[in-house]
């Protein structure tokens, strides 16, 4: 009897990189359906992407993840590029099909999956975001493909946040508009889905986002991308606020679970691949 020893092959290219933490949720879930799949974490750095987008091509890997710095950096390696990402103008993951590299972007498309786990969709509501870098970017342009009505863009850098509302105000059917970080913020009353998306708090920074905590009402759902610690300070402040909140594990484990879907062609086992990630903390 003939056997096939030969793994399909996934994996994530990042500077840093040690600390991250997708491996585990994407073996987890190979394991689970019984699949000769690997995902290696493999230190990447700047300058060398060129020639690994290449060995993704001569390994016949069925795809990669790039982190920082590679997201933006890859574009040019790649054959085609998924709707969203185009407009994102980042890729967070690439699919290999018949040869060529595609571009996707499922940063964006985990938050709003981990909304939806919460029984909230972004369609008609109003967003504020913290932070307007690759990852603020990706959930403002996939709120307002979900049907967001307006996306607020809360930034320190004027000219990043005014660029980031400039495109999803032109390139999607949401109102959109930037907003200059000033002391002590208060976040819009209007504000229906809050979102942190800088790297504040993110370990082993304990800080706040330098917002008005009483601003924050019941009506409103925080949430935060950074995953490591998932209770953040600025959840906390919100909790205790009374308003629900959302942890970045659930994007993390989403965006898991959509390349699971794009690289095997399956269904992610998404409780295994949740429980897995959950031990790591
Ligand atoms: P970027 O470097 O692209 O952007 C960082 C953003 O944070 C910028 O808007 C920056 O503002 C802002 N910022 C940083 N420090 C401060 C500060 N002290 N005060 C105010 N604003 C600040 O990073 P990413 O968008 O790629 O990543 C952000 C976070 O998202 C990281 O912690 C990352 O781990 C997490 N992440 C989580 C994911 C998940 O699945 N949960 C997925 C992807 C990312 P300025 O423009 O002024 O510099």
């Amino acid at each position: 009897m003939s056997k096939n020893y030969r793994a399909e092959l996934t994996g994530c290219f990042g500077c840093p990189i040690d600390e991250n933490p997708t491996g585990v949720l994407m073996e987890a879930g190979y394991a689970a359906k019984n699949l000769n799949y690997r995902y290696l974490t493999i230190r990447l750095e700047d300058g060398q992407l060129e020639t690994a987008m290449k060995a993704v091509r001569i390994f016949g890997m069925r795809g990669v993840n790039l982190t920082i710095p590679h997201k933006v950096k890859v574009l040019p390696y790649l054959d085609e590029l998924s709707p969203a990402a185009e407009i994102i103008g980042a890729v967070n993951t690439v699919i290999v099909r018949d040869r060529k590299l595609i571009g996707e972007n499922t940063d964006g498309k985990g938050f709003v999956r981990s909304l939806a786990d919460s029984g909230i969709s972004p369609a008609q509501k109003n967003v504020a975001i913290l932070g307007a870098g690759g990852a603020a970017r990706a959930i403002a342009v996939e709120c307002a493909l979900a049907g967001a009505s307006e996306i607020t863009i809360i930034n320190r850098t004027p000219a990043r946040g005014e660029e980031l509302a400039r495109l999803v105000g032109e390139k999607t059917a949401a109102r959109a508009r930037f907003l200059p970080w000033t002391d002590a913020m208060a976040i819009p009353e209007n504000t229906d889905i809050l979102v942190q998306a800088t790297n504040i708090g993110l370990f082993p920074d304990a800080s706040l986002p330098d917002i008005n905590y009483d601003s924050i009402h019941p009506g409103m759902t925080a949430t935060d991308v950074v995953f490591n610690p998932p209770m953040t300070g600025f959840l906390e402040k919100a909790a205790a606020r009374g308003a629900g909140i959302i942890t970045g594990l659930g994007m993390l484990v989403n965006q898991g679970a959509l390349n699971f879907e794009l690289w095997t062609g399956e269904k992610a086992p998404y409780e295994i691949m949740y429980e897995a990630l959950k031990k790591e903390f």
